[in-house]
């Protein structure tokens, strides 16, 4: 009896190891992306930093274009991957551009390992669903940080390289705070490394790196600057204030290192841009969270909040959806394309094919996002 209790008990164990090492396992998995007819190629970033190789920092860049004599943009999803606006964004460029003239570079999951899992404590879905025209697709919903499986422990205080300001330890895992990255450095600074080699070695013009952060947060709604990108952003914030999209515009301050609009504007050549939408999801005074909460964006305890005037974007019980993230961001990645054209407008960068903010409303985005492309 006691041995037959002991063996189904073990069966037990075995079998909850099985499914949730599944589980586990199937995180690591790329959800598939259908690139548009214009696509070129796919190249890993370990093209650029040869020690990515076969590790889960390593991460598919879309290329489209070629060097013909426009400029270079590298648009950045998915470097925080609790921020799903962020890599969203990304696929629904990839899929849907069609590139005129110069280069556009995609890299949608940006910190590739934070993909593969979800913060504890957050209590996060796992994944959420879009509805398309062929049913529908399945989505990663990840963490802002490295999985700690890539890179741990994280020490007390994480020191920034080579700046020496000293942060959180977690931040250590943080994509967003690792850069100019070093070469012989964590994971999460390898990553940083090889990422500031792609925009060096490809001589990318401008880098876009699309960001969500939680109503709360000071810098919402905005794209940050580097010094050298302001004169590009400028235009692309009256751009978009013209066109009734509220964005405003902040300089990258200079004192605040790791992040890619300081850091990838002062180690290379290219004007360094970020971008940030409202998402509830991250907010530390939201209520129940699910898959509802990523794609509605809707949060009763947000609707008192606001109401309280403790949010820095008005909300109501309408909620902030996906759609109006991922819009915002096409939209944003728009106009700061053409700023930077009217900038340097002998490497000007066209293109078409990419729905606007209006489009995203009024068809949705699972629309353009129906994997047949
Ligand atoms: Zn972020």
């Amino acid at each position: 009896m006691k041995s037959l209790l002991s063996t189904l008990l073990l069966l037990l164990v075995l079998s909850l190891c099985l499914v949730t090492g599944l589980g586990f396992r199937q995180g690591r998995v790329d959800e598939p992306l259908y690139p548009s007819p214009s696509f070129k190629r796919t190249a890993p970033l370990s093209n650029y930093f040869a020690q990515l190789k076969n590790t889960p920092g390593d991460t598919e860049i879309f290329e489209f274009g070629e060097q013909d004599g426009g400029g270079t943009v590298l648009v950045l999803g998915g470097t925080h991957c609790d921020e799903p606006a962020s890599y969203l964004a990304a696929y629904l460029l990839i899929e849907n551009l069609k590139l005129e003239r110069g280069r556009v570079l995609v890299v949608p999951r940006a910190n590739r390992s934070a993909l593969s899992h979800t913060t504890p404590g957050e209590a996060f879905p796992a994944s959420f669903e879009i509805e398309t025209a062929n049913g529908p697709r399945r989505f990663r919903m990840g963490s802002r940080y490295t999985n700690p499986l890539d890179q741990w422990p994280d020490p007390e205080v994480f020191v920034h390289y080579p700046s020496g300001q000293e942060l959180s330890g977690m931040d250590s895992r943080n994509l967003n705070r690792n850069y100019p990255g070093r070469a012989d450095g964590s994971f999460t600074q390898r990553v940083g490394h090889a990422l500031a080699e792609l925009v060096r070695v490809e001589n990318v013009d401008l880098v876009i790196d699309l960001h969500e952060a939680s109503l709360e947060y000071p810098v919402i709604n905005a794209i940050v600057a580097h010094e050298r990108a302001m004169d590009c952003a400028s235009i692309a914030v009256l751009e978009l204030q013209l066109e009734g999209l509220d964005f405003a515009l902040e300089p990258s301050p200079a004192n605040f290192h790791g992040l890619s609009h300081r850091e990838l504007g002062d180690h290379t050549a290219c004007m360094a841009t970020l971008m940030e939408s409202a998402n509830v999801i991250q907010g530390r005074l939201r209520g129940r969270t699910g898959a509802e909460t990523i794609l509605k964006g809707q949060d009763p305890m947000y609707v008192r909040a606001a109401e309280i005037e403790m949010t820095r974007v008005p909300y109501t019980e309408d909620g902030i959806p996906l759609e109006v993230r991922v819009g915002r961001h096409i939209e944003g990645v728009a106009k700061l394309i053409s700023g930077f054209n009217q900038v340097k407008p002998e490497r000007a960068i066209t293109y078409a094919g990419v729905p606007g903010y209006s489009d995203l409303q009024k068809n949705g985005l699972g629309h353009y996002l129906s994997g047949t492309k």
